[in-house]
């Protein structure tokens, strides 16, 4: 079994920024961005989908290897809206940073321990973190089911503003009636919840999952796309991901490039 690793999360940015104070980070600058979980050591600018130059730090190794592992399992055009990627010292697997309000540029970190983990393991903290910009951006519109189209929830904007028409939205609809919705409210990122949710609900693949909807879409969408096994009571969360073309076509063409990672093994829950 290979160990997986951790994300911090996506929504920073917004609890950072807070109430409508919004400013543009800087996807080169550690002290603009922050680095609420560890020292960032080296940021690769990037443009169109791809790097355009170290703009802080030194040459760094870890951090080649882990943009050659994301750049393996995504196409330029699916990078699109990252601005850099960064190498941190610290706590977790990696974390996705929102840099502007309207959710249209992020930053990925990925933690030194990752980028020097089994490719396997890196791969899987690649494919969480870009699932995090994958969900936030507005254009990325559901074809399937309409859902109803709120504000968004209060100042910490739980689903990072990205409008109730795109997939994270249609998946909390889905998989998370208004009362564990409520309970986010208090606590949006706590272990000992997900622990709850985990075992009372088998459909998620994993207690990490358990933690928010964000997560969830994150970890079902990095095991779908990685071809990951995953507990059969999850299969309506296979199913999801299954019944939308642009993400059986990601999971399609790393199967092919032999970028599958049939080794990594979720815990179950329920
Ligand atoms: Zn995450």
């Amino acid at each position: 079994m290979i160990a997986l690793a951790l994300c911090a999360g996506a929504w920073l940015y917004v609890l950072q920024a807070g109430g409508d104070h919004f400013t543009t980070l800087d996807p080169c600058d550690p002290q603009s961005v922050g680095e609420g979980y560890g020292t960032i050591a080296a940021i690769y600018n990037v443009e169109n989908g791809m790097v355009a130059g170290l703009c802080y730090g030194a040459p760094d190794d870890d951090l080649f290897r882990s943009w050659e592992s994301l750049a393996g399992i995504t196409t330029p055009n699916e990078r699109a809206s990252l601005r850099s990627f960064a190498i941190y010292d610290g706590e977790f697997g990696g974390y996705t940073q929102q840099l502007d309000r309207e959710a249209s540029q992020f930053m990925i970190a990925v933690n030194r321990s990752t980028a020097q983990s089994h490719s396997q393991s890196l791969r899987w903290v690649m494919a969480h973190e870009f699932a995090h910009v994958f969900t936030s951006h507005e254009s990325n519109v559901w074809s399937g089911e309409k859902v109803p189209t709120v504000d968004c929830l209060g100042d910490q904007n739980l689903y990072g503003c990205a409008g109730w028409n795109n997939y994270l939205a249609t998946w909390t609809y889905q998989f998370w009636p208004d009362p564990e919705i409520e309970a986010l409210e208090l606590a949006y990122r706590d272990p000992a919840e997900a622990a709850r949710r985990c075992r009372s609900d088998a459909g998620f693949v994993g207690e990490y999952a358990a933690t928010n909807p964000g997560e969830d879409f994150a970890q079902s969408f990095a095991a779908f796309i990685l071809s990951v096994p995953v507990p059969a009571s999850a299969q309506s969360r296979v199913n999801f991901m299954a019944s939308n073309q642009a993400i059986v076509q990601m999971r399609d063409r790393i199967h092919a490039a032999g970028l599958s990672s049939p080794d990594l093994q979720l815990s179950s829950c329920g």
